[in-house]
């Protein structure tokens, strides 16, 4: 059974101080996860979590992870400006982006960010935007064709839009050598939210025999290889949680296996996890305020997928619980919807609940990494609240909910909401 961070009495307590919709994170959690993580890797002296800054772009709760001496993967030009605006620069920043504009190159590089390239092309493109080439580079590796991870998960590289191929790789490197650079990292995201112990290692098996090959080939020295996100969380009660200690043994094995050997000892390792580090540490806390009765049975709450776009997205699961009703029997079969104009903004479908109530709370689980930042505001929905749940039981407003001023922030320029109030 999956049970919630916070309890019945507490959240009573909460909803009259912080209006529903609202995301509520766990900071206790957070921070006994991000331990548990250091510990897991402390074997290698250069290891560093690069928290993925867009799965929960909150300053507040990027500062606890810093505490960590966890630092930002940012991958757009307002991920880079956050990073800044917190203090975060240096190689504390990666910069793993696609598809990019060269003024994000420019802001990473005046940040000192490590720069990691997804194509071949950019090469060039940083070296002309910046005169030079930094002394410090990486690139992302796309090994084409499908991954199989041991338990029958697994992913498409072949057909991910990211990253180099063997050849292009190879080539960049002894490119940017030529060029100056002294310092190469490796990185690759060959499958997402991945409930296994399992697939850090095989990842890591994959880069670092790489990394061996492109030492051999190209005489670069190989500084860090970073494997990047992917390590999932469960999202369903009956899935078995990663065991992160597992994780950073077996990641630790093949680094002895295949790096040691080769002298490369001293490569450090880095991740860049955004679901792992924040997704079960957070929730969407929502009131029940329609029932209807026609062909099937809804229950209308005050939330919707611009609050929480997963389920609508991807049909991905979130587990609710009705606060309070914890222990009763799950003997009502209902859908729950949000309330756009889009038939699949429903946050679950035909759902097994206890009986629902208007007026009761209901929390939808695992929603603190890619919830809040996927928001959107169709159907002028606005976006909701974050509230943080300190380790004294207390709570802090780290964003406030977006007012109808802020949805129409980007007219102002014009007169004729001059004399709008809103
Ligand atoms: C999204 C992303 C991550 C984080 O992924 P999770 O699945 O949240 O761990 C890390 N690195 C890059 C480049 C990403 O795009």
């Amino acid at each position: 059974m999956k049970k919630t961070f916070v309890t019945y009495e507490e959240i009573k307590e909460i909803v009259k101080e912080y209006p529903t919709p609202f995301h509520l994170y766990d900071e206790k959690g957070i921070r006994e996860n991000a331990e548990r993580l250091k510990q897991a890797f402390s074997w290698n002296r250069g290891y560093k979590e690069y928290f993925a800054v867009k799965a929960t772009p909150n300053p507040f709760l990027i500062n606890i992870l810093r505490e960590y001496g966890c630092g930002c993967d940012c991958s757009s030009m307002t991920e880079l400006m956050l990073s800044e605006a917190i203090g975060v620069k240096g190689h504390d920043i990666m910069f793993s982006s696609n598809d990019t504009p060269v003024e994000e190159f420019r802001k990473a590089a005046e940040l000192g960010a490590i720069i990691n390239l997804d194509d071949i092309t950019h090469v060039e493109v940083v070296e002309k935007t910046l005169g030079q080439l930094p002394k410090t580079m990486s690139c992302r590796y796309n090994p084409g064709g499908v991954f199989e991870i041991s338990n029958g998960i697994m992913d498409n590289p072949g057909d991910a839009k990211y990253g180099m191929t063997d050849e292009q790789i190879t080539e960049a490197f002894r490119m940017m050598k030529a060029k100056g650079v002294e310092e190469f990292g490796i990185h690759a995201f060959l499958a997402s939210n991945t409930v296994t112990n399992d697939y850090y290692p095989m990842l890591a098996r994959v880069l670092f025999e790489l990394a061996v090959k492109l030492k051999k080939e190209t005489g670069v020295h190989i500084g860090f290889i970073n494997l990047s996100g992917g390590v999932g969380i469960p999202y369903r009660p009956e899935q078995e949680p990663n065991d992160i200690f597992a994780i950073g043994e077996g990641v630790r094995k093949v680094y002895e296996e295949v790096l040691v050997p080769e002298g490369m000892g001293d490569v450090a390792i880095y991740t860049e996890m955004g679901r792992f580090m924040m997704g079960p540490y957070g929730c969407l806390v929502t009131t029940a305020i329609n029932e209807k009765h026609t062909h099937k049975e809804y229950i209308g709450v005050d939330a919707c997928a611009v609050n929480l776009m997963r389920p609508a997205m991807y049909g991905a699961y979130h587990h609710i619980t009705v606060m309070g009703k914890e222990d009763q029997p799950c003997d009502h079969k209902y859908d729950v919807t949000g309330s756009l104009c889009e038939n699949n903004d429903k946050f679950a479908i035909d759902r097994m609940l206890p009986r629902i109530d208007m007026g009761d709370i209901l929390v939808l689980h695992d929603t603190g990494a890619h919830g809040f930042s996927m928001g959107y505001n169709y159907n002028g929905k606005l976006k909701s609240a974050e509230v943080l749940l300190k380790q004294d039981g207390s709570t802090q407003l780290i964003r406030r909910a977006e007012t109808p001023k802020d949805y129409f922030a980007t007219f102002d320029c014009f007169d004729i909401l001059k004399d709008m109030k809103y």
